[in-house]
């Protein structure tokens, strides 16, 4: 008999908040798998995989969809290793030790996702875009920022986190000023940008 997924899932969950790694937020895992059946997605790829979690979700939307992930922390890397292990998941997710500047890929993908260093966001957009199918999406998680893009930046009392999100703003106004997209922003989880091909 197969392990009880459900449970290891939330097992998961449980591992990222005990010790600190950041998951997607439920109502974002829920956009974005309800995104992938939709569309009918059957590749994806994702940068910043930390321990598996989001990468697990999208291969159980369907028996066709496959991922191949980039992580570059090696205690990450391994634990995203086990947990796609116990789920009878290494034929469906690829998993890359590496930092992701220093990845590149042939393969095509209809689905890329960003959810790795926020301030790397236009670099990961314009490195990995040649590796979408036409008519691909790329989509980017923490657009919000805990809801700090929205707010006054003077009332941020960070200097690093009034850095971080001048980078995420910057990255907005990337995203709105690429003619070779149509961009949505959506309020869910933690803001999400979905940015799609247009038709050559
Ligand atoms: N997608 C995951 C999920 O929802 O289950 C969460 C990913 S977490 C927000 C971001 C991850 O990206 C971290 O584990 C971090 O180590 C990794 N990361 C950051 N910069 C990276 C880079 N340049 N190359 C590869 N991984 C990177």
């Amino acid at each position: 008999m197969g392990i009880d997924q459900f449970r290891y899932i939330k097992e998961i969950k449980e591992y990222a908040k005990e010790h600190k790694v950041p998951i997607m937020q439920d109502d974002g895992i829920n956009f974005l798998t309800n995104f992938i059946i939709k569309h009918q997605i059957t590749s994806v790829l994702e940068v910043g995989t930390a321990i598996g979690y989001s990468a697990i979700q999208m291969v159980l939307t369907s028996p066709t969809v496959k991922v191949t992930s980039i992580e570059r922390d090696h205690e990450r890397y391994l634990q995203a290793l086990k947990n796609i292990k116990q789920l009878n998941l290494e034929d469906r997710i690829t998993l890359i030790f590496r930092d992701a500047k220093e990845v590149h890929l042939d393969e095509k993908f209809d689905l890329i996702f960003l959810d790795a260093a926020k301030a790397q966001n236009i670099a990961f957009f314009e490195q990995f875009e040649k590796n979408l199918n036409p008519r691909g999406f790329i989509l980017t998680d923490n657009i919000s920022f805990h809801g700090l893009v929205e707010q006054e930046e003077s009332k941020i009392e960070s200097r690093n986190v009034r850095g971080l999100v001048r980078k995420i703003k910057n990255y907005i106004q990337f995203l709105k000023e690429n003619e070779h997209y149509e961009v949505t922003f959506y309020k869910v989880g933690d803001g999400i940008a979905v940015a799609r091909q247009k038709e050559e």
